[in-house]
Formats: structure tokens, sequence, C-alpha cells
């Protein structure tokens, strides 16, 4: 396989091959100064290589961050293959992935993301040691569950930090997504006696939720039109801009703790203006980071109880964050931010 290397400032190793014939292949692997990089392989039918380049970029430095705020000894790395998975992906071409995931010799270690199933990570596992999330017996299984329960302890902790109890009991919750997380996200609410609000674009999941726990479901485009407290998007990223954080904010939201990735649509901007409008926002990767926890027990040979303590510290972590963008008069975002590049010396 022909590799090639592309240079890129503040990047460790970035390298491209080509796995079968036009299709090609990026692993980005940002930072290892904490240990190997660890970071899902997305399969998306990109528009060029050059789009694909710009997402591995993005999500391999963000991987960093999430995982030295988690506190893990893992770097940030993410891997991506242009084509259209259900048109091109075959199990010629996962092979010769694994391959190319195997020649960083460990440095990078993959699982899943967008476009890649279980199934496909056990066909990479045929060829390279470095893959996570498969389906043999020890692998760490779904991380969904443990991810809604780093996002519930981000959300406790903007509660004491907000209203001095942690207890969302009687508070109105808004949640966008009853997908894995937000469904996980449901029940842990609903076992503390929040009043839960919820849009869904599947209409199935919605009516099974609502009959299963106390779900108000709301029209898909009220989430930001109807009253509550907390505002959980947990369905895509980029929601949170300038038309829309206001009108959360007239709609008496108070924090927004979901486990959706890149919620800020302009993290600089947006999350000054959360600021502005004394929006308390705990920033998504902390508090989604309970999904690489536990695939980095799998890698670190640590149980579930090491995940779910590990996972619990959310808590601590957000509550930490939230008092010094207070004391400091900054967004949380960019203190999330100044943080995580300390930790990994790259302030
Ligand atoms: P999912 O696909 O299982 O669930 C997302 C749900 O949102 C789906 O049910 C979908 O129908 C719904 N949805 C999409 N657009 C919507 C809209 N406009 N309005 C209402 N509902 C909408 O995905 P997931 O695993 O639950 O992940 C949710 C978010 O959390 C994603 O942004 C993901 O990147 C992020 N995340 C997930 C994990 C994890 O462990 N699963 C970890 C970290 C971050």
């Amino acid at each position: 396989m022909n590799i090639t290397e592309i240079k890129v400032n503040e990047y460790e190793r970035i390298v491209k091959a080509e796995l079968v014939s036009g299709v090609q292949a990026i692993i980005a692997i940002h930072n290892t100064r904490l240990g190997p990089a660890l970071g899902g392989c997305r399969f998306y039918n990109y528009a060029s290589i050059d789009d694909a380049l710009t997402d591995a970029l993005r999500l391999s430095e963000g991987m960093t961050y999430k995982s030295a705020m988690a506190g893990l000894p893992l770097g940030g790395g993410k891997s991506v293959i242009c084509g259209d998975p259900e048109k091109v992906k075959s199990t010629e071409l996962l092979l010769k992935f694994a391959d190319f995931v195997d020649s960083q010799g460990g440095r990078y270690i993959t699982a899943k993301d967008v476009g890649i199933s279980v199934e496909d990570l056990d066909v990479m596992a045929q060829r390279t040691a470095h893959v996570r999330g498969t389906s043999a017996k020890d692998s760490s299984g779904d991380p969904s569950p443990m991810t809604a329960f780093g996002v519930y302890q981000g959300m406790k902790a903007s509660a004491q930090f907000l209203w001095k109890d942690s207890s969302l009991k009687g508070k109105r919750v808004v949640i966008q997504g009853l997908g894995h997380v937000g469904q996980g996200l449901v029940k842990h609410l609903a076992e503390e006696g929040a009043t839960i609000l919820a849009c869904e674009i599947h209409e199935q999941s919605a009516k099974a939720m609502a009959q299963k726990y106390d779900v108000e479901i709301i029209g898909l485009n009220d989430w930001h039109k109807t009253k509550a407290d907390i505002f959980a998007p947990c369905a895509m990223g980029a929601i949170l801009d300038a038309t829309t954080l206001p009108a959360l904010n007239e709609m008496g939201i108070q924090i927004i703790a979901g486990g959706a990735n890149n919620q800020l649509k302009d993290l600089e901007k947006d999350g000054e203006k959360a600021r502005q409008l004394g929006l308390i926002y705990a920033p998504d990767y902390i508090i989604n980071a309970g999904g690489i926890i536990n695939i980095a027990g799998e890698v670190l040979n640590e149980n579930q109880d090491w995940a779910y303590n590990k996972t619990k510290q959310i808590y601590t972590t957000t509550l930490t964050i939230l008092e010094r963008a207070q004391a400091e008069n900054l967004p949380t975002s960019l203190i999330a931010l100044k943080m995580a590049r300390e930790r990994v010396g790259l302030a």
C-alpha cells in the first residue's frame, strides 16, 4: 500500500492511502503526549478528499482534548474513509484499512464512528490488534449508556453551580433526539423525577419512549420554543447560534447540557453569546466523554467499575470549568479549551 504523509502544523502525523481503486483514507494523529491516539473511523461520502482531511483534522484535535479532560492516558486521533459506504464498502476495503491502521504500529487505535458498524470492526480485527469496540466477548460494547451517564453528571454539576443544588427533581428538561444517548438520559432523569419533554424525528422511537417513561413529545422545531429550565441537545451539532441561544434564553432555559458533538456553531462567538445571556453551557466534549472512557477501559484493560467511576468524575470537571469561567469572566467553551491544551502541554 502506498502511504503518503501530509504535513500539517501542530499535528504529529497525517497519512493518506488509497485502499482500493478510487477510495482514499486518512489517519490523523493530532497528539500522543498523553498516550496512543484513540478515535473512531468515519466512513462518509465527502465531496472531496480535502473535505475529508478537514474533518479528520477537526475531529482528531477534538479527541485530544476530550481524552485529556477525561483524565485518560490517551491521545487524539481519527480516521476517515472518503466514499459512500453503501456503495463501496467491502471486506477487501476494510481489511486494507486495517492494514493501514496497523502500519502506524499502535500509535493510532481505531473504533466506531459514522458509517462503521461493529461487524466492520470485527473484519478489521482479523488484520490489526489496534481496533476496539468489536463484538468480541472482552469488548467494552455499546458506549452510549456511559455517555448518557456522563451527560447526566454534567447536567447535575451545572445545576449545583447555578442553583446550589444538584437535584434535578421537578426541573423541566427538553431533550432533542431520543437516540442511544437521549434514551439513556431519559432513564436517569426519570429516575430523579425531572419533567421530561423531547423531540425526535422517528415517531416510533418517540412513541416508545413516551410509553415507557413519562415523556411529553414536542414538535421537532419546538425545542427552543418550549418553557423549560434545561436544554439537552442529543441529536446534531451546530444548533446553538445567535438565533437559537436568545430563543432558549427567552423560554427560561438556564442550562445547556447534552450529548451531541460540536453544539456551538461558532465556538468563540456562540460561546461568548451564551455567556452574555447568562446561559450555563456545559461544554459538549467534557460531558459526553463517557463513551470514550468506556472504550478506553478496553484499551487499558480496566473493568466497567473503572469506567463508571471515571465517568462520574465528569461532575467535578464540569464544576471546575464553570467556576473558572465565572472567575475569569470567559465563556465555558474557551475555559475548557484552555484547560485541555494546558493538560497536553499545548498552552
Ligand atoms: P443516535 O443516532 O442513536 O441518536 C440521534 C437521534 O436524534 C436519532 O434518534 C435521530 O432520529 C434524532 N434526530 C436527529 N436529528 C434530529 C432533529 N433535528 N430533531 C430531533 N431528533 C433528531 O445517536 P447517539 O449515539 O444517540 O448520539 C447522539 C449525539 O451524541 C451525536 O451528536 C453523537 O455524535 C453524540 N455522541 C454520542 C456518543 C455515544 O456514545 N453514542 C458519544 C459522544 C457523543
